[in-house]
């Protein structure tokens, strides 16, 4: 199982428009960081975490050619507007025959149609249906709007995971300021043993229910990609302590901080997790024993070593 960072930035990515700090103006690729979204493969199947604005040169640079699934975290912009590119990988006959598009009505009744499977949190779909209504509609006639499927994510358990290929996904339920956003864990059985790896971001509160989901399931968990804004604290994102903090608990093998504004250049965060680990000796003893805490970047690969 693969995880690539798609994109490693904060809403306004970065450089952000028009700023002529250090970072933006940065010649390091590590400072280039596109609106948060990951590529997760088990070789075959492979699904998409988030549609942002910059989707289609994203599956453009990871060369994706065929999707069967998107997670969607929350229903934020920088996570969601780039959602009709999808309509490239919904458009393909299935057994040389058109499906029927599902309809509003049918994602409303969890009735499921052929299209591109996209789960969402019930939430996020009602932003779905709000945002792109038209995807939804039976008056526009022609192949230029997409095909999907819409799920409601919170179906799928620790109990009853969702199945893609060899991936088992389980949900993981935060809170995104007053928004309910939705973290995921993939776990992968090799030499009988779960390897997994956690992607949560866009969060400020995980209760301690969706620590224990993730601790009861995880295996050896390989990799905790986390959302850490900045060092500041911010009212709907973890800083870089508070997810420290979160993950000390869950003690992945490597943690990668996502969503980064353009306050610090890659190797400036670095310096600052350096410097503050040892404020969190569970973390600085995994780091010791082989592990890692760093900050992300776009087109950064984590393997599960199976
Ligand atoms: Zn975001
Ligand atoms: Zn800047
Ligand atoms: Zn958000």
């Amino acid at each position: 199982m693969k995880l690539t960072i798609m994109g490693s930035g904060t809403s306004h990515g970065v450089p952000v428009i028009g700023c002529d700090c250090p970072v933006c103006k940065s010649k390091d690729p590590h400072d280039k960081r596109y609106r948060a979204s990951a590529f997760v493969t088990d070789g075959t199947h492979n699904i998409v975490i988030d549609t942002g604005p910059e989707f289609r040169m994203q599956a453009l640079r990871q060369g994706i050619k065929t999707l069967d699934a998107v997670l969607m975290t929350h229903g934020h912009a920088d996570h969601l507007h780039g959602l009709d590119d999808v309509r490239i990988f919904s458009s393909t006959k299935q057994n040389g025959v058109w499906h029927r598009q599902s309809s509003f009505f049918d994602s409303l009744l969890n009735r499921h149609g052929d299209g591109l499977k996209i789960f969402a949190n019930p939430h996020t779909k009602k932003i779905i249906f709000n945002h792109f209504d038209y995807i939804f509609m039976h008056t526009q006639k022609g192949g230029g709007k997409p095909r999907i499927d819409l799920w409601n994510v919170n179906e799928f358990s620790q109990n009853n995971p969702l199945k893609i290929g060899t991936m088992s996904i389980i949900p993981v339920p935060m809170l995104h300021g007053k928004l309910p956003s939705t973290g995921y864990l993939f776990c992968e059985e090799a030499d009988s043993k779960t390897h997994s790896i956690a992607y949560l971001t866009d969060l400020n509160y995980i209760s301690e229910e969706s620590v224990d989901i993730i601790n009861r399931s995880k295996g050896q968990l390989d990799h905790l990609v986390i959302d850490a804004l900045r060092i500041r604290e911010h009212s709907t994102h973890f800083n870089f302590d508070q997810a420290l903090s979160l993950s000390e608990k869950l003690a992945p093998r490597h943690t990668w901080f996502t969503h980064l504004t353009h306050d610090l250049s890659h190797n400036d965060v670095q310096k600052y997790i350096d410097e503050n680990l040892n404020k969190y000796p569970a973390l600085e003893q995994i780091v010791k024993d082989g592990g890692s805490v760093s900050p992300a970047y776009d087109t950064l690969e984590l393997t599960t070593k199976g």
